[in-house]
């Protein structure tokens, strides 16, 4: 393995994963063995301790009721009868008021002990329990004390050594930690591997993304309802929305290629037919008024499409202003009456008044517009056509209701799109920018559009624009919309 490769391994989240994991794993166990291990330690004392009270009480009480002699026959009865194994004989010294050692009874283990350790005195830390090692084997553990008649009392017994017991328990810990810490690193490293499985996945199906530029890799799901796997759906989730918005801007680029090509081709070839007529004449002022026309269509797809960009990335400036609404329904209604009247369509008003609303009217116009096109444009000779609008809860809304073809439901979503045109539509006239413009502008609007459709049982668009008027635009006058501009060049038709 090259040093680089052993950097890189080094920095992986995985391994520090398993370094933490091995540490804390093998930490944890050092510090039970610890805990242990000083417990087992106090327990040893404490258990000395009390053998040794207990004697102490003993010779103690017979000196206090007998005075030496009974002190001395206690001596001689404890030493000769012993019988258990674990029965040990006693170190017992009195030693008389004025520090004179008067009564000593030293049993064999003891003969190598310096009893001036213990020089009795008057100071409290005499009065103590006091451990000696002897060897490696043993321990001297006395207790001194002072008597009630100002004499010193002490006794002392052998044990085994604390030593003896907590040598075999840390030979036991270091035999016992060496597979511990091993099983701490292999435990980490298996868990680590685990856990990050789902990051693993994650960046290999972003490399396999970058690599080969397929756009469909997706992160298997483990549906085991963890962050990991939240993580996963959601990063799929993002490749969905990357794929689908992709592919629409490639849609839409070739759609726009495709419908500027036609325009472009008649410019072109009416420019020619300018260029070779005689100048000044009919023919060649007819050509040139051809030109403009379609320039003009090609402007108006892309003034369209901007308009649509920037209404999408929320940069619309709206002129607001309180609006009567109805007045500007009527307008639209009357341009395209000729239209109507050509398909013998009914266009229909349905107003309640009051029909006030705080709105961009020119912007809005583009939007009655196109919903009016639409529905003449999808609808049968003899359909009819209702507008509808009133308040409701404090909104304005305006209904576009048809008799004509529908829409299918698995093309409802489609038609907010721009350039999609519907499967049924592609004879009529338009360019599948209508819808997506009055999304965009009724969003700017911070309102709503949405569309209700059956196949072959008409369609219904409903814009509800929230109608609570600023207080900014309560004080402007009401504007009449037929003074604005009557323009429809905006239009996306
Ligand atoms: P265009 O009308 O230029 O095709 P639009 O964006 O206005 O583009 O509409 C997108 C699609 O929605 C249309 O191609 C058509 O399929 C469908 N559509 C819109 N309005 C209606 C309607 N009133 N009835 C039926 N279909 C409609």
């Amino acid at each position: 393995m090259s040093s680089n490769l052993l950097n890189r391994f080094g920095r992986t989240i995985s391994f520090r994963l398993n370094l933490w994991y091995a540490a804390i794993f093998t930490v944890s166990a050092c510090a039970l063995f610890v805990f242990l291990y000083l417990l087992l330690a106090v327990a040893i004392g404490w258990k000395d301790q009390e053998v040794i009270d207990a004697k102490f009480k003993e010779f103690s009480t017979v000196y206090e009721a007998g005075g030496l002699p009974a002190l001395k026959s206690m001596i001689d009865r404890s030493t000769h009868g012993i019988q258990r194994a674990d029965d040990k004989p006693l170190f017992v010294r009195w030693v008389s008021p004025y520090k004179s050692v008067v009564l000593l009874a030293a049993p064999q283990d003891w003969v190598a002990f310096d009893p001036n350790v213990v020089n009795v005195g008057g100071s409290p830390a005499h009065r103590v329990y006091l451990r000696v090692p002897k060897d490696a084997e043993k321990d001297l553990v006395l207790k001194s004390d002072q008597l009630y008649d100002g004499s010193w009392l002490q006794v002392g017994r052998s044990t085994n050594s604390r030593e003896a017991v907590l040598k075999p328990f840390r030979r036991i810990f270091f035999a016992v930690m060496t597979p511990i810490v091993l099983f701490g690193f292999v435990g980490g490293a298996f868990l680590a591997h685990r856990a990050m499985k789902p990051v693993r996945e994650v960046v290999s199906t972003a490399r396999s993304i970058i690599d080969t530029g397929k756009l469909d890799a997706r992160v298997p799901v483990r549906r085991s309802d963890d962050e990991l796997d939240e993580m996963a759906q959601l990063f799929n989730r993002m490749l969905d929305k990357n794929q689908a918005l992709i592919k629409g801007m490639r849609e839409s680029l070739d759609n726009v290629a495709h419908d500027l090509r036609t325009p472009l081709t008649r410019l072109r070839g009416t420019a020619e037919a300018a260029l070779h007529a005689a100048p000044g004449t009919d023919g060649a002022r007819e050509a040139l008024a051809d030109c403009v026309e379609e320039s003009d269509r090609v402007l108006t797809i892309l003034q369209t499409l901007m308009d649509v960009a920037e209404a999408e990335a929320g940069a619309m400036k709206l002129a607001r202003a309180r609006v009567d609404v109805c007045a500007l329904l009527n307008e639209v209604i009357e341009l395209y009456q000729y239209v109507a009247e050509e398909k013998r369509i009914t266009v229909t008003a349905d107003f309640s008044e009051p029909c006030e609303g705080s709105i961009d009217p020119t912007r809005m116009r583009q939007v009655f517009a196109n919903l009016l096109d639409n529905a003449i444009k999808y609808t049968g000779e003899g359909g009819q056509v209702t507008i509808q609008a009133r308040h409701e809860d404090s909104n304005l809304v305006v209904r576009f209701r048809d008799t004509g073809m529908g829409i299918p439901a698995a093309e409802q979503e489609k038609i907010w799109d721009r350039l999609y045109r519907g499967d049924k539509s592609r004879s009529q006239r338009g360019l599948g920018l209508g819808l997506s413009l009055v999304r965009a502008v009724v969003h700017a609007h911070q309102g709503r559009v949405q569309v209700v459709s059956q196949p072959d049982q008409g369609a219904e668009f409903t814009v509800s624009i929230p109608g609570e008027l600023s207080e900014h635009s309560k004080g402007t006058p009401l504007l009449n919309p037929g003074l604005e501009e009557t323009s429809y060049s905006g239009l996306a038709k």
